[in-house]
C-alpha cells in the first residue's frame, strides 16, 4: 500500500486541500468555501468532510493516509496545534483545533502558520529546493513571512517569528492592522497598493485610474494598478515606485540582519514582478552592506497557489518521521 498525507491550506475565504505523496506529487485537489460566517463548527465540519472525501478517493487507489498537515493564518501554538488567534477566524481564540479534529478522525494532525507552510512548500518543491536557509515573503492581501534556517522554520519563542510584513519601513507611515505604523504590509501588499491607489484617486490627479474604474472607488483593484502601470500611466507607476521602494527597504533589513543567500517572493502581488523587482533590488542594494546585498538572490516563488498545500503536507510528513521524502526540508 502506498502511503500519502493530506495538505490543507485553510484561508478565510477558501479551504484548499489535496493528497500529497512523499515525493511531493499532488492529486485529488478539493477547494470549497470556508464558511467562516457560519461559525467554528461549520469550518471544522468542512475540514473533516474534505479529509474524508480525499481519503475515500485515495483509498480506492490502494493508498493509505498517514497524517494531515494544516496551514492557517494567525498565531499558532504549532507544537500543540492550538490557534491562539487568527485575523480570518475571529472567534478562534485559543482554539484547540488539533484535538477537535482528532475527536472525529483518528489521525495525527499537524498545524502551523500559513506563511510558514508556504515557505516550507517552496523549500520542499519550489524556488528554495536546493537551499538550506532562505526567507519567503507572500505578498497577498497581507504579507506573510517565513524564515527557514538550516532546513527548519524559525518559529520564535511565541510562534510569531518571521513576521516580515511587519518590519517597519516608515516610522510615520499608515496605521497597520497589527497596531503598529508604517509596516511593510501597508505598502507592499495588495491592501497597501489599493490604499495608495485610493489616496491617488482622491487627490484628483489620477485620471487614468478614475477612467479605468468608471469613477467607482470600490472598483479599484491591485490588478487595475498593474495594468495601468504597464500601459505607462504615471500615477499607477508612482504607486508601484512607492511599493518597490518600501519593499527594497524591508529586504535591506533582512539582508543586513541575516546575510541570507535567497529571498523568495510569492503571492498575488508577485504577478506585478516585472514592474517592481528592478527598483526593489536597487533600493535593497543601496541600503544593505555591499557583499551580502550583492550575494542575495531575489527570486519569484514557483509553487503558486500550491505552496501552502505542499508545505502543510511536508510538515505532516516530517512529523510522521516519514523517510521517503525528497527535497531539503
Ligand atoms: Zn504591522
Amino acid at each position: 500500500m502506498m502511503n500519502y498525507v493530506i495538505g490543507i491550506d485553510l484561508g478565510g475565504t477558501n479551504i484548499r486541500a489535496a493528497a500529497v505523496t512523499p515525493g511531493g506529487e499532488i492529486f485529488h485537489r478539493i477547494k470549497i468555501s470556508s464558511e467562516v460566517e457560519k461559525g467554528k463548527e461549520r469550518v471544522v465540519k468542512n475540514l473533516l468532510d474534505m479529509i474524508e472525501e480525499i481519503d475515500r478517493r485515495a483509498k480506492g487507489e490502494g493508498r493509505r493516509l498517514i497524517s494531515v498537515g494544516l496551514g492557517i493564518p494567525g498565531t499558532i501554538f504549532y507544537d500543540r496545534g492550538v490557534i491562539a488567534q487568527s485575523p480570518n477566524f475571529p472567534d478562534w481564540i485559543d482554539f484547540d483545533l488539533k484535538s477537535r479534529l482528532a475527536k472525529d478522525i483518528s489521525l495525527p494532525f499537524f498545524i502551523d502558520n500559513d506563511a510558514n507552510a508556504a515557505a516550507i512548500g517552496e523549500g520542499w518543491q519550489g524556488a528554495g529546493r536546493d537551499e538550506k536557509s532562505f526567507c519567503c515573503l507572500t505578498l497577498g492581501t497581507g504579507i506573510g513571512g517565513g524564515l527557514v534556517f538550516n532546513g527548519d522554520i524559525w518559529h520564535g519563542e511565541d510562534g510569531m517569528g518571521g513576521e516580515i510584513g511587519h518590519l517597519i519601513v516608515d516610522p510615520d507611515g499608515p496605521a497597520c492592522g497589527c497596531g503598529g505604523r508604517g509596516c511593510l504590509e501597508t505598502y507592499a501588499s495588495a491592501t497597501g497598493i489599493i490604499r495608495m491607489a485610493k489616496e491617488s484617486y482622491y487627490s484628483g490627479d489620477a485620471v487614468g485610474l478614475r477612467e479605468r474604474s468608471n469613477n467607482n472607488i470600490d472598483a479599484v483593484s491591485s490588478e487595475m494598478i498593474y495594468n495601468l502601470a504597464k500601459e505607462g500611466d504615471y500615477y499607477a507607476r508612482d504607486i508601484l515606485r512607492a511599493m518597490s521602494r518600501h519593499l527594497g527597504i524591508g529586504l535591506a533589513d533582512l539582508v543586513n540582519l541575516l546575510n541570507i543567500g535567497l529571498i523568495i517572493i510569492g503571492g498575488g502581488v508577485a504577478a506585478a514582478w516585472d514592474l517592481f523587482i528592478t527598483d526593489t533590488t536597487k533600493e535593497m542594494r543601496e541600503r544593505s552592506y555591499k557583499v551580502p546585498g550583492e550575494r542575495v538572490r531575489i527570486v519569484r516563488a514557483s509553487c503558486g497557489d500550491d505552496a501552502g498545500i505542499l508545505g502543510a503536507a511536508c510538515i505532516a510528513l516530517k512529523h510522521s518521521n516519514f523517510k521517503e521524502r525528497g527535497g531539503s526540508i
